[in-house]
Formats: structure tokens, sequence, C-alpha cells
């Protein structure tokens, strides 16, 4: 018999890891962490939401739902999109109901690029884009979004990076994890590169329930730009839903019924008992996001404040959950940082260069924790600053 090794798909073998994974494990082995690393709600899913997928099973609800998931759930998709984002979209040919918002980038990713054909990805991002586009065998041509600009990407940088091969570009607003916020003016600079170049764009708009400041905006909304998005959202985050596997994808026909061929085959259809969760969530659930947002907003307002008290320079996140500060003043690298700081002062935190070259430098703090967890991590980050 071969190596093992050797059975593997070059592509897959030679993918890095995530790199949160590692400091995941490594935080695990150790007594007493305040872990500001995970990218997930700190609240359980609204009673209302959990008590209808108990329902669905009381009544026996177990088989498959049409492929594109439930016509009621598309239905209220459909309603939502609409209704809060300026951003319609038919139930029946343009919508498909995902296991999470990471199924629904892989069958967008899958549907468009033949092999070779250039994806351009703004970093820092989810650990999650570059991979995925090697996977379709696309590839990943990666721009910066600088913290000078608060990590807002700037569309020239992007229109530098266009070759004729690039087919799409992947944005994501509030960023995962700078929790940077693209306004209307800065997508419509966005939106007329894509023009230009007839490009599509992936927006990824998983946290668009959490935005602080000012009203969000989505792409999809933006004129002429409905035809070349393929929007990407779900309940993971807003409403604090992760485990439960629930995105959606919404698109032109054409693309949504190509993405709908990958989603038959590798997938059948998303959990049936969380489809009728998400249904009650969106029938029922948004006076609780707006609860939750809330809370959110105190903690980042703290937490941010916090984090420029004790010197790390943090500019404030527009949404997400996530703060993004800069810890070049200590002269450590991201990575030494983060680990320095879990071992001495048990405080989990992800070094900014797992999402990309222009993260180096910064670390990514999720402030969804309690305020005490918060209280007591700012603490022990100023203790450890002052020791160096
Ligand atoms: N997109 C972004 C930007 C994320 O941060 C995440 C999760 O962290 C996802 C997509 C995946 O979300 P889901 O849980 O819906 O698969």
């Amino acid at each position: 018999m071969k190596q093992t090794k050797s059975y593997l798909s070059k592509t897959v073998d030679e993918l890095r890891p995530s790199g949160i994974r590692r400091f995941f494990d490594l935080a695990a082995g150790i007594e007493g962490v305040i872990s500001l690393g995970v990218g997930e709600p700190d609240f359980v899913t609204s009673w209302s939401v959990r008590e209808a997928a108990i329902l669905s099973l009381e009544q026996g609800y177990t088989s498959y739902t049409a492929n594109a998931g439930l016509m009621d759930l598309r239905e209220e998709i459909s309603a939502y999109m609409e209704k809060n984002f300026q951003a319609p979209y038919s139930a029946k040919s343009e919508i498909i109901v995902t296991v999470g918002a990471s199924q629904a980038l892989d069958i967008a990713l899958r549907a468009i690029l033949d092999p070779g054909d250039e994806v351009i990805v703004v970093e820092p991002c989810f650990v999650s884009y570059g991979p995925l586009v090697t996977l379709a065998g696309g590839k990943g041509v990666t721009v910066q979004a600088e913290k000078e600009n608060d990590f807002k990407v700037r569309a020239n940088d992007i229109e530098k990076a266009i070759t004729n091969r690039t087919k799409a570009i992947m944005i994501c607003s509030p960023n995962n994890p700078t929790g940077s916020m693209l306004n209307r003016e800065e997508l419509e600079e966005i939106a007329n590169i894509a023009k230009k170049y007839d490009l599509i764009i992936l927006s990824d708009e998983i946290y668009a329930e959490l935005s602080y400041d000012e009203k969000y905006v989505s792409l999809a909304a933006i004129e002429g730009m409905k035809e070349r998005t393929i929007l990407i959202s779900g309940f993971s985050k807003g409403f604090a839903m992760t485990g439960w596997r629930l995105g959606f994808v919404c698109a032109p026909e054409e693309i949504t019924q190509a993405m709908l061929k990958i989603h038959q085959y590798a997938m059948m259809c998303a959990p049936t008992m969380a489809q009728y969760a998400a249904l009650e969530a969106l029938k029922n659930g948004r006076e609780d996001v707006e609860e939750m947002k809330k809370s959110y907003r105190r903690r980042r307002n703290y937490f941010v404040q916090s984090l420029n008290e004790i010197g790390l320079d943090c500019h404030i996140p527009g949404g997400a959950f996530y703060a993004f500060p800069s810890i070049k003043r200590t002269g450590l690298s991201s990575e030494q940082f983060a680990e320095r700081l879990l071992l001495e002062e048990k405080v989990a935190v992800v070094p900014g260069d797992v999402f990309g070259a222009s993260g180096e430098g910064h670390i990514r703090c999720s402030y969804a924790s309690s305020m005490e967890q918060l209280q007591e991590a700012v603490k022990r980050m100023k203790r450890f600053i002052d020791k160096l």
C-alpha cells in the first residue's frame, strides 16, 4: 500500500489549517482562561425559536424539505430582505436556504469559478475565503484594507488588482475580523468598479443585523447591483443560532439555479428542524435581535474605549462583535502577543495575521463576552502590557 498521505488531493494537502483553531487548542488546555477568541454570540437562541424546532419534531416533520428550503421560510426570507434591506428577491427562484453562510459561500464560488479564474479577496477577512476559492479551483488575489483607512478597502486598490482573469470580488461588511462597516458611498465606489469591469460581487452580509451607528446598507440595494451580487447571509450571528447551521444565499435566477445544482447533489437540503426554527426567528424574533444588539453596543463602547485607554490603539468598529486593536507599540508580532497573553495572563485572543497580511500587528478580540469577563480581560491585558 502507498503511504496514506499520497492518497490525498494535492490541493487539500497544501491547504493550511485555520490559524484560529491552533489558539483554541492551546487555550483548551489551560484553566481559568477568559476567551475573547470565539466568533459567536454569547446568547442562547431565543426560547420561542427553540420551541418552534421542538414543536416541529413533535409534529413529526423529520423528512427532507425542498432542495432550496421550505417555501414558507423562503417567503419569509424574501419579505425580510425587502423590508429590512431593500433587497427584494423571489422566494421561488432567487433564494436557497443553506447549511450556514459557510455552505452558501462554498456553492456561490463553485457555481461561478472555472479553473484559474481569479477572485479578489479583501483582507483582513474571514479565514475561509481564500481556502474556499482554492477548493473551487479559483485563484485568490488579495487586496489589503489598511489600518489607516479604518480597515475599509479602497475601491482603487481593488481596481489595481483586476486582470483579464478576474471574475468576482469578495467583500464582507460589517467585517470579521475588523468590525469595519462600509457606508453607502464606499459601497457605491466598489459597485462602480464591478460595473466597469463587468464583475460579480460576493457580498457576505452575515453581520448585517449587527450595525451600531449607521443604518446598514446592503450591496444589493445599490442601483444596478442586484443583478451582479451574490448575497450571503444567515441566522448564526444576528439571531444567535450558530449551532443550528442555517444560512441563505440570494442571487439572480441563473446563478441561483446553478448553485442549486451543487446544493442538490452535495447537501440535498438544510436541516429541517433548523428551518422551522429560522421561520420562527424571522416571524417573531426581531425584538430579541434588537435587545442583543443593544447589549453588544454597550459592550463595544466599554471595551474599545478601554483598549485605547490601556494603550492599544483601536478604531471604533461599526458592526459585528469584534475589536481589532493594534499591538504594534509592544514590539511583538501578533502571534507572539497572542501566545504570551494566553500563557502569562490567560486571555485568549486571535493573532491578526491569520486573517491576512494587513492583520499583522493586530489582534482580534470578540466582545461577545459578559461585561465582568471583559473588565477582567482588560485588567489582565493592561498588566501584560505594563510588564513588557
Ligand atoms: N462569514 C463570516 C464573515 C463569518 O464571520 C462567519 C462565521 O464566523 C461565516 C461567514 C460563517 O457563518 P455560518 O455560521 O452561518 O456558517
